[in-house]
């Protein structure tokens, strides 16, 4: 989930209230406080930057890896010796049923959630996103975006030996040991060879899979829709 990061926030705020302040009437106090702010912001950016440097650079190595497979050739599952990345994370979930041109008020007095939780291969580009129906939803645990990646890793994607995924930061600390947990077990039972795994800064995730759920929920706006399988058969 891509929110607003603290830190920017916090230090864009003592900038920019201090902006039109003029510095013969600045304390020593008031002007190390925006000193700071600034230094602060500038070392926080850079960090933020390098981050997705490392992160640009993996995509093209992997993107440049699997150029060179030959996609057509059903292989067996994690066994290429390749690198490939993946990225995952929850989207904000859709409403349904939905109509573009609703003449009036709906008939129902509640919506039904319909969430969404997609994995992207940029390599390919590919998002598989999962739908789960508001009576399958169980939260947003560590079982199951377990199980949902789980899932992908074993039924989509290249089924490369090496595996890098992508995070974001705001996923609970429990979520994250149990999801590294489980990426040690598939190592550790020889189902993958490696696995890395980067989280980008809070507030500073935006990447592939937001990029394609911004795609689906462009054509959903647009599209009058019934029930999930209207979902799943349109997008
Ligand atoms: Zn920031």
């Amino acid at each position: 989930m891509t929110g607003i990061c603290w830190t920017c926030k916090k230090n864009g705020t003592i900038i920019l209230r201090n902006a039109g302040c003029e510095i013969e009437r600045q304390s020593d106090v008031h002007f190390n406080t925006i000193n700071n702010a600034i230094v602060a912001a500038n070392e926080h950016i850079d960090h933020v930057r390098r981050d997705r440097h490392y992160c640009r650079k993996v995509l093209k190595r992997t993107k440049d890896a699997i150029k060179k497979l030959d996609l057509t050739i059903e292989r067996p599952v994690n066994q290429v010796e390749v690198e490939v990345h993946y990225s995952f994370d929850y989207a904000q979930q859709v409403h349904y049923p939905n109509d573009p041109l609703q003449p009036g008020p709906i008939y129902f007095l509640i919506q039904r959630k319909c969430c969404l939780f997609g994995v992207c291969c940029e390599a390919f580009p590919r998002q598989v996103t999962y739908l789960v129906d508001e009576v399958m939803d169980t939260g947003k645990g560590a079982n199951t975006v377990v199980s949902y990646v789980h899932h992908y890793i074993e039924n989509h994607g290249v089924n490369g030996s090496m595996i890098h995924l992508n995070a974001d930061k705001c996923t609970g600390q429990k979520k994250n040991n149990s999801l590294i947990q489980y990426l040690a077990w598939r190592v550790l039972t020889h189902r993958n060879k490696s696995f890395k795994i980067s989280f980008l800064p809070v507030g500073h995730t935006k990447f592939s899979t937001d990029w394609c759920v911004g795609l689906i929920k462009q054509l959903f706006r647009k599209t009058a829709v019934g029930s999930l399988e209207d979902i799943a058969k349109r997008y």
